[in-house]
């Protein structure tokens, strides 16, 4: 997957859980409601709502709708706000993605720590700049708050803003949905990491120039794979379209150790280490859904019996199997990755039928989980 360019290494956005300091994935990430404030902030020519003024230092834009009327003469240019560490430049841009009816209708962008104003910053060429650590500290380029944690600077920076006049109200009683790590509930930060990710939008020699996503997607469409019942065909569907690069990369100790090697800034991908010394593996973990996807051929011997494309023993007698049968919360998880990881290793697809049962939860918060999934 490397050799072809599905497999990359690369900075983006991730869940990060800084006390566990490791990648979480999306489905990993529980949503908790909380009581918070929420900060009605002096912006230029502008007031904005927001429940993390901290973020404010990683600002690089503010965003309004296209359809706005009431900002349309920003639109395009550049504003020169106060701040509390002096003034600086932010562009201002139109955007789909803002709600008109939350707070005043303009939202800052920052777009190093939140997913939806990275997609905002990536359609519009904005920089990005990244204020938050892996311990969930404010970074030395915040200057007195640097070392604070999020939090402690939340409560410092809007302090420091009501002296300088920029805190136009608060409001109390908001209610808001944080994100929490499902190991240990600490509040979840986004923030650019150095990761390895599967490219699923690519167009990919091996698919004719189409895309993994593209072509899991088809495989269902066109009833190779059959679902049953059909109702999960769309769950499928829908979760393959809104399937953004997979992170593939785990900081924890359970898993198959990443088969990469690094040597200053070469990097080596290989089962075993190259000859020659100083070469370190990846401490990294590979997630697991990313091995376990590899169920279907891996338990038949491949890839010792799988040579130039050709299938031999019970790899040839047994896969594609025919009926596939598990628990309805795991269609995308696991399903999912099994149809994919086949597609790529074998051109086949894995089993001709999935047929999707229900569970029994064993309590509340089982329930819960699995009511978001
Ligand atoms: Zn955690």
């Amino acid at each position: 997957m490397y050799d072809e360019g599905a497999i990359y290494r690369g900075e983006r956005i991730v869940n990060w859980c800084p006390r566990c300091h490791s990648t979480l994935a999306d489905y990993e990430v529980e949503h908790e409601e909380e009581t918070g404030k929420l900060y009605w902030i002096k912006y230029g020519p502008c007031v904005l709502a927001t429940s993390r003024p901290e973020t404010k230092l990683g600002d690089t834009a503010v965003a309004v709708h296209p359809s706005d009327k009431r900002y349309k003469h920003l639109v395009g240019k550049e504003l020169e706000i106060e701040g509390v560490l002096g003034k600086f430049k932010v562009m201002v841009v139109a955007d789909r993605a803002v709600d008109v009816d939350f707070g005043s209708g303009v939202i800052k962008v920052t777009p190093a720590h939140s997913f939806i104003d990275n997609e905002i910053a990536q359609r519009h060429n904005l920089p990005s700049k990244k204020i938050i650590n892996e311990d969930g500290r404010m970074m030395a380029n915040c200057g007195k708050y640097a070392g604070l944690t999020t939090r402690e600077a939340r409560e410092a920076i809007i302090k420091d803003m009501e002296s300088l006049g920029l805190v136009d109200h608060v409001d109390d009683n908001y209610l808001h949905t944080i994100s929490v790590c499902y190991r240990c509930g600490t509040t979840i930060e986004p923030l650019p990491s150095k990761q390895w990710f599967v490219a699923v939008d690519k167009p990919l020699k091996r698919f004719k120039n189409k895309s993994l996503k593209t072509a899991a997607k088809e495989i269902a469409i066109t009833g190779k794979i059959k679902f049953l019942p059909e109702r999960f065909l769309k769950r499928y569907l829908d979760w393959m379209d809104n399937l953004h690069d997979w992170c593939i990369s785990r900081q924890i100790w359970f898993g198959h150790q990443i088969p990469v090697w690094y040597k200053d800034e070469e990097i080596f991908v290989g089962l075993e280490a190259p000859s020659g010394n100083d070469w370190r593996q990846d401490p990294d973990t590979l997630d697991t859904w990313f091995s376990s996807g590899m169920w279907t051929f891996s338990t038949l011997g491949w890839p010792t019996n799988y040579l130039r494309n050709k299938k031999s023993d019970d790899l040839a007698r047994f896969h594609p199997t025919q009926v596939l049968e598990t628990g309805y919360e795991i269609l995308t998880l696991w399903v999912s990755r099994m149809v994919m990881m086949s597609l790529f290793a074998l051109g086949e697809i894995p089993f001709e039928k999935v047929y999707l049962h229900g569970i029994r939860c064993r309590n509340q918060r089982e329930t819960e989980s699995i009511r978001l999934i």
